[in-house]
C-alpha cells in the first residue's frame, strides 16, 4: 500500500505530536483539549488527515470513536484493534493518550514500509472522551463500546453548562443512534494499546516497555455523615455526635482495610472531605466524603467495601450518627489477554527492547475494550511518572521502543 507522506519515523512522529499539543485551547507547551470543544474536533481532523495519507479509511460512530482501517488481505475477518485517545484534561501535556493513537499510526506505517500485508485488518480507534473533564465521566466511548454505559445513562449526562451529550455530539456531527454504539463480542479480534506508564517505575528501572498483565479498576463511593451540631465550647464531650470524629474512624478503618487485604495492589483514598458548617466553633454536624478503593481483583476489592460498609454500621451504632453510602461506580478490574501479552514479550524480545510485567493503576480505554475482545496493554516510560502536566515528556527513543514493540505485535496479531 502507498502512502502519499514521506516516512520520517520517530522524527515525523515527533514532529506530528507537536503539531497535534498545539491544537489546544491553551497557550503551549500546555494541552487543554476538551471533547467536542474547538480544539477536540481540529485535533480530530488532523489525526484523521494522516491516516487517510497512510491509506486507512475512516468511520466514525454516533458518540464520535473513530477506526481507521487498514485493509487486510481477508477483510471479512475480525480486525486486530490499536489506539487511544487525543482529548486532554486542563493543564495538561501531549502524550497521555496521544502516544497510543499517533504511535499506533506511526506502527501501521512502518509495517507498510516494510512492504508487510496484514492478513486481518488493522483498525486504529480514537476513543471519544477518555478523559472525564466535560461529563464528569472517564472513558465514555470506550465504556458505550464495551456496553458498561447504556444510551439511557448516557442522553442524561450534562456538562457544567447543562448541555447534554446528544446535543453536543450532534453539534459536533455525530448523529447516530447511540444504541449503535456498542460493539457486540466478536467485532474485534483482538486489542492492543500502547500508553506511557503515568507512574516511574519503568524510567527507575531502565526498561524499555512494560507488558500490562491487570488494568486495576476503581470503587467510588459518597459518604455522608450526619450527626449534631452544637456550639464548641456550650455542648461537652459526653453524648455528642460529632459527624467528624466519626468521618476520621471511618477514613481509618478504609486505611487499615487496604492495608491489610494481603496484595500490594490494594489502594483505598478519601480523596474529598467536606465538613459543615465549618467553623472553628462548631462542631460538625455533617460531612461528606468520598472514597476510591482500586485494585486488580474484584473479589479482594469488594472485601475492602464490605469492610468499609460493617465499619459504618459499627460506628454509626456507638456513636449516633447516620451514614449513608452512594456507590458511584464499580468498575470490573481487567486480566490482560495473555496471548496478547506472549506476542508482546516475543516482540519485545525480537525488538531488542527490555521488558518487564507490570499492573496498570489508572483507567484506561482497555478497561472497557476488555469487556469486547481480548486486550492488553504496552507501556513506555515518562520521566518522573509525571502526567496530566505541561511537563509530562516522554523521549523520542521511548516512543520509539514502544512504536517498534507495537508494530511487531500488531504484524503477529494480524497474521
Ligand atoms: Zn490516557
Amino acid at each position: 500500500m502507498k502512502t502519499t507522506r514521506p516516512n520520517l519515523g520517530i522524527d515525523g512522529l515527533m514532529s506530528e505530536l507537536m503539531t497535534l499539543a498545539k491544537i489546544s485551547e491553551a497557550e503551549p507547551p500546555v494541552v487543554t483539549r476538551v471533547v467536542f470543544s474547538e480544539a477536540d474536533m481540529r485535533a480530530r481532523a488532523y489525526v484523521k488527515g494522516l491516516c487517510t495519507a497512510a491509506g486507512l479509511t475512516i468511520r466514525e460512530d454516533a458518540v464520535g470513536n473513530t477506526f481507521a482501517r487498514w485493509e487486510g488481505s481477508e477483510p471479512e475477518l475480525a480486525p486486530v484493534g490499536t489506539g487511544s485517545h487525543i482529548d486532554a484534561i486542563p493543564n495538561a501535556g501531549l502524550y497521555d493518550g496521544c502516544v497510543g493513537v499517533l504511535g499506533g499510526l506511526e506502527a501501521i506505517r512502518v509495517l507498510q514500509k516494510f512492504n508487510f500485508k496484514p492478513r486481518r485488518s488493522i483498525e486504529l480507534v480514537i476513543f471519544t472522551a477518555e478523559e472525564p473533564t466535560r461529563f464528569g465521566i472517564g472513558c465514555l466511548g470506550s465504556r458505550m463500546m464495551g456496553s458498561v454505559l447504556s444510551p439511557e445513562k448516557a442522553l442524561a449526562l450534562r456538562d457544567k453548562e447543562g448541555c447534554g451529550l446528544d446535543e453536543l455530539r450532534m453539534q459536533a456531527g455525530f448523529t447516530g443512534p447511540l444504541e449503535s454504539v456498542a460493539v457486540p463480542a466478536g467485532r474485534f479480534h483482538q486489542f492492543v494499546e500502547m500508553h506511557i506508564e503515568q507512574g516511574p517505575y519503568l524510567e527507575q528501572e531502565g526498561i524499555d516497555v512494560g507488558l500490562v498483565t491487570h488494568i486495576a479498576a476503581p470503587a467510588s463511593q459518597i459518604i455522608v455523615i450526619e450527626g449534631e451540631g452544637g456550639h464548641a465550647g456550650g455542648k461537652l464531650m459526653p453524648g455528642r455526635k460529632d459527624a467528624l470524629a466519626a468521618a476520621s474512624e471511618l477514613i481509618l478503618a478504609l486505611e487499615a482495610a487496604a492495608k491489610s487485604s494481603g496484595a500490594i495492589d490494594t489502594v483505598g483514598t478519601v480523596g474529598i472531605c467536606e465538613v459543615f458548617p465549618g467553623a472553628v466553633n462548631s462542631i460538625p454536624s455533617r460531612v461528606r466524603m468520598t472514597t476510591d478503593v482500586r485494585d486488580t481483583d474484584r473479589d479482594r476489592r469488594d472485601r475492602v467495601l464490605a469492610a468499609l460498609e460493617a465499619a459504618s454500621k459499627e460506628i454509626s451504632a456507638r456513636r449516633g450518627v447516620t451514614i449513608t453510602t452512594e456507590l458511584v461506580n464499580a468498575d470490573p478490574p481487567t486480566v490482560c489477554d495473555p496471548a496478547i501479552l506472549a506476542a508482546l514479550e516475543a516482540s519485545a524480545i525480537a525488538a531488542g527492547k527490555s521488558h518487564k510485567k507490570m499492573v496498570a493503576r489508572a483507567y484506561h480505554d482497555s478497561s472497557f475494550v476488555s469487556c469486547i475482545a481480548p486486550t492488553a496493554m504496552l507501556f513506555i516510560p515518562c520521566r518522573g511518572g509525571v502526567s496530566h502536566r505541561p511537563d509530562e515528556y516522554a523521549s523520542p527513543e521511548w516512543i520509539g521502543s514502544g512504536v517498534h514493540v507495537l508494530a511487531r505485535t500488531l504484524a503477529t496479531l494480524a497474521g
